[in-house]
C-alpha cells in the first residue's frame, strides 16, 4: 500500500512549533502545563513515526525487516503514550493533582497490558506483520486505533461528568481534542486507510487546547494592561495635580507671611517695650519655623514626584560658605552657642554644582546642630580629599555639634521621612522630621553622600561628601578670619543709611508695599511706591531711582513685562538701573528664571531683613565705587 504522509509531515511542523512556544513561554508552574508539553511531545514523535513507517512500509522503500518491525512497534508505543498522556492530562487539569485515581489507575493497567501486546506482537504477528517485504494488517490490527481510542473516549466522558468544575470553554478545548482524534482515527480506519490523518486531527485538539487552555487570556490580559495603562495616567495627573497645588500653596502661604514677619520685624525695630519685643521675638522663631516647614513640604513633595531637578553653574565656595554663616549666626548667638568655620584653604575658590542645593544642606544640618545644643559649639568644617580626576574635588564639609546627640539604635533612623527621635526629648523641640530625609535625597541626587557619629549627651558629627567639577583652582584661602563669640542679639542698627538715594517699589497687594517700605525706612532713603506696572513707567520716565524692586505677579502688566519695557525705553533716565524681582515664587530654580529674564537681583517673600540689608549693600557699593 502506499501511504500519504502529508498530514503527519503538516502535523510535525506544527507540533514542533508549539512545542517550542511551549517551552520558550510557559513557565511550568501550573500542573497542567507540564502535561501538555509531555503530550506535544508524544504528539510530535507520533506523527513523526507515523510518516517514517508509512514511507517504510510502502514497497518501494525496503530497509531490514527487523528495523521496521522495531520502528512499527516504536509508532505503536508512542500512539498509546500520546492517548495515555491526554488522559492523564484531563485528570490533572480537573482534579489539580498528580496523583492517579481509580479511572488513571485502570488507565495504567490498560497502558501495561497493551504495551505487553506490543511486544508479543513481534513474535505472534496479531496487530501486524511483514510478508514478502510489504506491512500486513494482522487479525486484531484494529486495537491500534481502540486502545489510544480509549484514552480520548475517556477523557471526553471524564470532561462532561466533571463538567461543573471546568469553565465552558476549558469544557468544550478539552472536548474538542478527544473527537477530534477519533474522527480521525474512523477516517483512517474506515475510510481512506492509505492517508495518515489521525495525527492532524490530534493536532487541531491540541491546538485548541493551547490556545483556550494553556496561554493566558489574551482579552482578558489586554483589558488588565489598559486598565493599567489608564491608573498610571491617572496617578501621573494625580501627582502633577498635587506638586502643582503645593507650588501654588507655598506662593499662597509665602504672601500674608511676608506681611506678618515683616511687620513683626518693624515692631522689633522700633518697640521699646520689652514685653511687646518678647512677644515680637517668639512670632519671629516661630515664623521662622513655619517657612522652613513649607519649603520642606515643597522640596519633598518634589523629590517624590521626581520632579526636583539639579542645576549645576559657577559658584564661589567662599560666598555660598560666608551666605551659610550669615543664615545661622544669629540663630546660634540667640542660644548663646560658640560658631566657628574652619577651612582647607587650598580648596579651589570656583567650583561648578548646585549652589542652592548645597547651601540647603549645610545649613539644613547647621540648623539641626543648634536645635539640638543648649550648650557649648557648632563647628563647620570645610575640606577635601585627595582628587583623583583632575577636574573634580570630593568636598568634606562635617558639622559637629557638644549637644543632646543620637543613641546608637536611632542611628539608622535619621534619615528616613518624618521620623522624629526620641520624642520625649524633642517633643518641645520644632520640627517635621523631613529635614535629614531631604538631606539624604538631595545628596544622592548630587552624587554625594551623609554619614553621622554621635554620642548621647556628647554631641554628634555630620559629615557630608560630595563631589564637585572644578572651575577655578586658585586657592580659597581662609574663609573666616576667627571664631565668633556667643553674643546676645542686638537691638536693630541698620548697616548702611543712604539719604541721598532713591528706591522705587512696585507691588500690587498694598500690604506687601508697607511692609517693604517700613523695612527700608532706616536706609534713610526716599521711597515711592506703585500699586502697577503702568504706575511704575509713569514714575520711572519722572524720576531717577537707584534700585528698583519689582514684584513678579501683578494683574494686566506683570513685574518681568514691566522689567522689561523699563530696560527698552528711550531717553530713560532709569535704564541701568538695578531691578531686583520680589517674588514668593520660591521653587527650585525660581532665582535662575528671574536672572536669565534680565532682573539684576532675586529676593524670595517672606523678605528678609538681613537679605535685602545685604542686596541694598551691593548694589549702592557698587555705584560708588
Ligand atoms: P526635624 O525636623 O525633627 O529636625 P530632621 O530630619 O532634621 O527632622 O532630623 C530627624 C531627627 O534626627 C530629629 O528629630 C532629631 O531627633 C535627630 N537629629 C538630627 N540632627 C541632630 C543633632 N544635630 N543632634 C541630635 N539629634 C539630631
Amino acid at each position: 500500500m502506499n501511504y500519504n504522509i502529508d498530514f503527519d509531515i503538516a502535523s510535525a511542523a506544527i507540533c514542533s512549533v508549539i512545542l517550542l512556544f511551549s517551552l520558550l513561554r510557559f513557565t511550568a508552574n501550573t500542573l497542567s502545563n507540564g502535561k501538555y508539553c509531555t503530550l506535544t511531545v508524544a504528539l510530535l514523535f507520533g506523527a513523526i513515526l507515523d510518516a517514517v513507517t508509512g514511507w517504510t512500509n510502502t514497497g518501494a522503500y525496503v530497509i531490514p525487516v527487523g528495523l521496521n518491525v522495531a520502528l512499527n512497534t516504536l509508532f505503536f508505543v508512542v500512539s498509546l503514550f500520546a492517548g495515555y498522556t491526554y488522559q492523564r492530562y484531563v485528570s490533572v487539569f480537573i482534579f489539580q493533582t498528580k496523583k492517579h485515581n481509580l479511572n488513571d489507575k485502570i488507565g495504567d493497567v490498560i497502558a501495561i497490558l497493551y504495551f505487553a501486546f506490543l511486544i508479543a506482537n513481534i513474535f505472534t504477528g496479531m496487530l501486524f506483520y511483514f510478508e514478502d517485504g510489504s506491512y500486513c494488517f494482522g487479525p486484531l490490527h484494529n486495537f491500534g486505533f481502540y486502545i489510544p481510542g480509549y484514552y480520548m473516549l475517556n477523557g471526553f466522558i471524564m470532561a462532561i461528568v466533571y463538567r461543573k468544575k471546568l469553565k465552558p470553554k476549558q469544557l468544550f478545548a478539552i472536548m474538542f481534542f478527544g473527537p477530534c482524534s477519533l474522527i480521525g482515527m474512523l477516517l483512517q480506519m474506515l475510510f481512506f486507510p492509505n492517508i495518515l490523518v489521525t495525527y492532524i486531527c490530534s493536532t487541531f485538539g491540541c491546538m485548541a487546547l493551547l490556545f483556550v487552555i494553556e496561554t493566558p487570556d489574551y482579552a482578558k490580559l489586554m483589558k488588565t494592561m489598559s486598565e493599567l495603562e489608564k491608573a498610571r495616567q491617572e496617578a501621573e495627573v494625580a501627582t502633577r495635580a498635587k506638586s502643582d497645588f503645593l507650588a501654588k500653596m507655598s506662593h499662597e502661604l509665602r504672601t500674608p507671611m511676608n506681611a506678618v514677619l515683616g511687620m513683626n520685624e518693624m515692631i522689633l525695630r522700633e518697640s521699646t517695650d520689652n514685653n511687646v519685643i518678647g512677644y515680637a521675638g517668639q512670632v519671629k522663631a516661630a515664623g521662622a519655623v513655619l517657612l522652613s516647614t513649607i519649603n520642606d513640604i515643597l522640596d519633598f513633595s518634589k523629590i517624590e514626584s521626581g520632579k526636583l531637578e539639579i542645576i549645576n553653574s559657577e559658584y564661589s565656595l567662599k560666598k555660598m560658605i560666608l551666605d551659610c554663616k550669615n543664615l545661622i549666626e544669629n540663630r546660634a548667638q540667640e542660644k548663646a552657642l560658640e560658631f566657628s568655620i574652619h577651612n582647607d584653604e587650598q580648596l579651589p575658590s570656583v567650583l561648578i554644582g548646585d549652589e542652592m542645593r548645597i547651601r540647603q544642606v549645610i545649613i539644613n544640618l547647621l540648623t539641626n546642630a543648634v536645635k539640638y545644643t543648649e550648650k557649648g559649639s557648632i563647628r563647620l568644617d570645610v575640606g577635601m580629599t585627595s582628587i583623583e580626576e583632575p577636574d573634580i574635588v570630593i568636598l568634606k564639609i562635617s558639622v559637629t555639634d557638644t549637644g543632646m546627640g543620637i543613641s546608637e539604635n536611632n542611628l539608622p533612623k535619621i534619615f528616613s521621612s518624618f521620623e522624629r527621635l526620641e520624642a520625649g526629648l524633642v517633643k518641645t523641640i520644632e520640627g517635621t522630621g523631613l529635614g535629614l530625609s531631604i538631606t539624604k535625597q538631595l545628596l544622592d541626587l548630587m552624587g554625594g553622600t551623609v554619614s553621622v557619629e554621635s554620642m548621647p549627651g556628647r554631641g554628634s558629627c555630620f559629615t557630608v561628601s560630595l563631589p564637585q567639577k572644578i572651575s577655578d583652582r586658585v586657592p580659597v584661602g581662609l574663609i573666616v578670619k576667627a571664631a565668633e563669640k556667643p553674643g546676645k542679639r542686638e537691638k536693630y542698627a541698620p548697616l548702611y543709611v543712604y539719604p541721598e538715594a532713591r528706591f522705587l517699589v512696585v507691588d500690587d497687594v498694598k500690604t506687601n508695599l508697607v511692609v517693604l517700605t517700613a523695612l527700608l525706612k532706616k536706609t534713610e532713603a526716599s521711597i515711592d511706591k506703585a500699586e502697577s506696572g503702568f504706575e511704575a513707567l509713569k514714575l520711572i520716565e519722572a524720576n531717577r531711582y537707584d534700585i528698583i524692586f519689582m514684584d513678579h505677579m501683578m494683574p494686566a502688566m506683570d513685574g518681568i513685562e514691566t522689567m522689561k519695557r523699563i530696560k527698552s525705553m528711550e531717553n530713560n533716565p532709569n535704564a541701568s538701573v538695578p531691578i531686583i524681582a520680589l517674588t514668593a515664587n520660591a521653587v527650585n530654580g525660581a532665582e535662575k528664571m528671574y536672572i536669565e529674564a534680565g532682573f539684576d537681583g532675586y529676593l524670595s517673600k517672606p523678605i528678609g531683613a538681613d537679605e535685602l540689608e545685604h542686596e541694598i549693600s551691593k548694589y549702592m557699593n557698587s555705584r560708588e565705587q
